[in-house]
């Protein structure tokens, strides 16, 4: 079975084309600049030179096209005709309260998911447009959305709730949703197979480590908490949002600036993070570098990993133990002083990993220190093979 896996923003649309009987990716891709001047189409397929077409996309259709012709084409023949994609998954940043899970899209799905693009009106609307131009052109193929916050969605009400007046969440929908929730169950998912035991059976904590960061505590096959709330500004500082402040700051912060809502909106989201500690960069692989010289950019990094850390204490007790931390993500897989740094002093709770191990990049590896109690694993993320693994499993 063949799936295409869709991620669908608002002027790119990268996809994956993944045979789900040997998990192979069978061709990777992206169209940007759709509906701007410029557009194009790059796929690759392993072991053949790159296919790059230059040809304009008016909207997500014509993407979704190429896409189509590319897969097909001549070039690079992945598959001779349309009929062999036998289902499309597409990647939904938001599922509101309605979806805990993977669905198979329909009239009434699209209703559910169109009423919650206020919940993400950055993100939702394109990865409408993405599904409305598959099911144009390739009527009758199954499509599946998979959503970030559907993992997050049986996290009890004690953990979701914001102690706010009852009516925001009942008129508003305030509430913490969490995202990332296809990570966190993919890694979930594999550091159970690492472990040789039931996921129903284990305590983890997960660290979704990239440009932007989570980290959820995932009880017997579910998150039962996360850091990121009710957008993804919440939690740990990332690359440039500012994780978690006294909420006090934003009024304070307007009125001394002089800012209005977006004003403030882009402060928090655009430059803060990592990026307005330092004052040189969102990249981790810059802040390592500048560390040894540059005291702010030392400080954004020990201010991210203290924030990592502080939550593993956190969520080890709200599970009641822990049996596994997982790092991934671009600077969970990559970075060994973050997480040198993240774990140093929890000894006390049986987490110590082991230097040399660690000494690893983007490899699926434990590095626990021999004989730690609490395992500590680097979990490559794959959120496109989760995708493609959901939704297989529903259209089958
Ligand atoms: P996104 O949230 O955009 O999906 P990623 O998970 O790809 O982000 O993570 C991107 C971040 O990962 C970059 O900002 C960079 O700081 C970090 N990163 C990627 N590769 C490396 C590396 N080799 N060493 C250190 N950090 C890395």
């Amino acid at each position: 079975m063949n799936i295409l896996v869709i991620n669908a923003g608002s002027s790119s649309l990268k996809y994956q084309f993944i045979d789900i009987d040997t998990q192979a990716v069978l061709a990777k891709g992206l169209c940007e600049r759709i509906g701007i001047e410029g557009s194009m189409l790059t796929q690759k397929v392993e072991g053949k030179e790159n296919l790059v077409r230059e040809e304009h996309m008016n909207d997500h259709s014509d993407a979704i096209k190429m896409v189509i012709e590319a897969l097909t084409g001549p070039e690079h023949n992945v598959i001779p005709d349309m009929s062999k994609i036998d289902a499309v998954g597409h990647r939904v940043v938001h599922g509101g309260e309605v979806f805990s899970g993977s669905v198979v899209i329909d009239d009434k799905v699209m209703e559910a998911l169109k009423d919650c693009i206020p919940l993400a009106p950055l993100h939702n609307p394109a990865n409408i447009i993405g599904i409305e131009a598959c099911q144009k052109a390739m009527p009758g193929t199954p499509q599946v959305g998979v959503f970030d916050t559907a993992f997050h969605q049986q996290m009890p009400a004690k953990a979701f709730m914001y102690a706010l007046p009852y009516e925001c969440y009942t008129k508003h929908k305030v509430r913490r949703y969490g995202f990332h929730g296809t990570s966190h169950k993919y890694v979930a998912q594999q550091a159970a197979k690492m472990l040789g035991k039931p996921l129903e059976e284990l305590k983890l904590i997960t660290a979704h480590l990239g440009n932007g960061s989570s980290v959820s505590a995932v009880m017997n096959g579910h998150s039962v908490d996360t850091s990121m709330g009710f957008t993804p500004l919440a939690g740990v500082p990332m690359g440039t949002r500012c994780g978690d402040i006294d909420p006090a700051i934003v009024t304070y912060l307007m009125e001394k600036e002089g800012l209005d809502a977006k004003g403030v909106d882009a402060l928090m989201n655009k430059e803060s993070g990592v990026f307005g500690i330092s004052g040189i960069s969102s990249d981790f692989r810059d802040l390592e570098a500048a560390m040894e010289t540059n005291e702010r950019a030392k400080l954004a990094l020990d201010m991210f990993a203290y924030g990592v850390k502080k939550l593993i204490g956190a969520y080890a007790a709200a599970m009641g133990g822990v049996d596994a931390v997982v790092f991934t993500a671009g600077v969970g897989e990559n970075t060994k002083i973050t997480r040198e740094d993240v774990t140093s002093g929890l000894e006390f709770m049986g987490i110590e990993i082991d230097k040399e191990a660690n000494n690893c990049r983007g490899v699926q590896k434990d590095i626990s220190a021999p004989g730690a109690k609490v395992k500590t694993l680097v979990i490559p993320t794959n959120e496109e093979l989760m995708i493609a693994l959901d939704t297989a499993a529903l259209v089958k």
